[in-house]
């Protein structure tokens, strides 16, 4: 099979998927993959540098098991590190990366947020090639370039366009790590409705993340669905240090329908679900300064 008829395959299921699932996968369904012409077309294997039967010479995908901290996957000039299969710069995992800078050939770049859960990017190619630090260097695109013309990110110099790329999966990294460790903190439920719908759940930032002191951890997140996270976030909700939520109280007054009684009116003076372990619990002195911020709002 063309290479390249595998390259587009992939690419279009991996559309597919992530428009069912986000952008971040499971390693059983990359590992699974997609059949294309009888044959079953892995994404991603036990190997980092991975090359399913059905192409030649050149690897589909390169894999990042270690989830955070992310800042030493990437290089100050907005591009990602990749290590060498080993230390051999001759070992034909290597030899097939090589391949693909000088064909640039478009990879799939699977980076573990927590283990088993992968940001899946595409296309990444692999710009250069440092034997002395065993590593490759590898930038992030932008898919479909004729469609999206007219963004500033989408210039035709393709320096800067991968710079912005790349820098915008280290922000993706960031985010959905976040969110991927907060959701598992709260089982997979909203802290205040117990709601168990992932796709309907958010990791909402206690202090926000521009904040100094709203770093991406868990104590300063909490697992929301989108309505309670809307409410938290537009200061109709407050929730105290000792885990209470508190409405406000034009809230409590007006008359609506189920949403408005359900969803917001009777949480008020409930206690929010929080994880067992100390260490996951929210931050009752961030909790202090956001709830300072509810009542100054009200
Ligand atoms: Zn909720």
């Amino acid at each position: 099979m063309e290479n390249e008829r595998v390259i587009a395959a992939a690419f279009k299921w991996l559309e597919e998927q992530t428009a069912i699932h986000g952008d971040v996968l499971t390693w059983s369904l990359l590992a699974h993959g997609f059949r294309l012409d009888g044959q079953q077309i892995h994404i991603v294997s036990q190997q980092g540098i991975f090359k399913p039967r059905a192409m030649s010479d050149v690897p589909l995908s390169l894999r990042t098991s270690s989830d955070g901290p992310y800042g030493d996957h990437f290089g100050s000039d907005d591009t990602l590190r990749y290590a060498y299969r080993g230390a051999d710069p001759q070992h034909h995992q290597n030899i097939w990366v090589r391949k693909a800078m000088r064909l640039q050939s478009p990879l799939i770049y699977c980076h573990a947020v927590v283990p088993g859960r992968y940001l899946t990017v595409w296309p990444v190619y692999v710009v250069n090639d440092d034997p002395g630090t065993l590593t490759f260097t590898v930038a992030a695109d932008v898919r479909r370039l004729e469609t999206r013309a007219t963004s500033m990110a989408y210039t035709n110099d393709a320096d800067f366009r991968r710079r912005y790329a790349t820098r915008e999966v280290r922000q993706r990294l960031h985010q959905r790590g976040f969110r991927e460790r907060v959701l598992a903190a709260y089982k997979g439920q909203c802290a205040l409705c117990r709601l168990r719908h992932p796709e309907l759940l958010e990791a909402a930032h206690i202090i926000p993340d521009a904040d100094p002191a709203g770093f991406a951890h868990v104590p300063n997140g909490l697992s929301l669905c989108r309505l309670h996270h809307g409410a938290f976030d537009a200061m109709l909700i407050g929730i105290r240090p000792d885990y209470t939520v508190e409405v406000k109280q034009s809230i409590l007054e007006e008359e609506d329908g189920p949403m408005l009684r359900h969803g917001l009116q009777g949480m008020h003076n409930t206690s929010i679900w929080t994880p067992r372990s100390a260490g996951l619990k929210p931050d009752p002195n961030r909790l202090e300064q956001r709830y300072q911020r509810f009542l100054r709002s009200a």
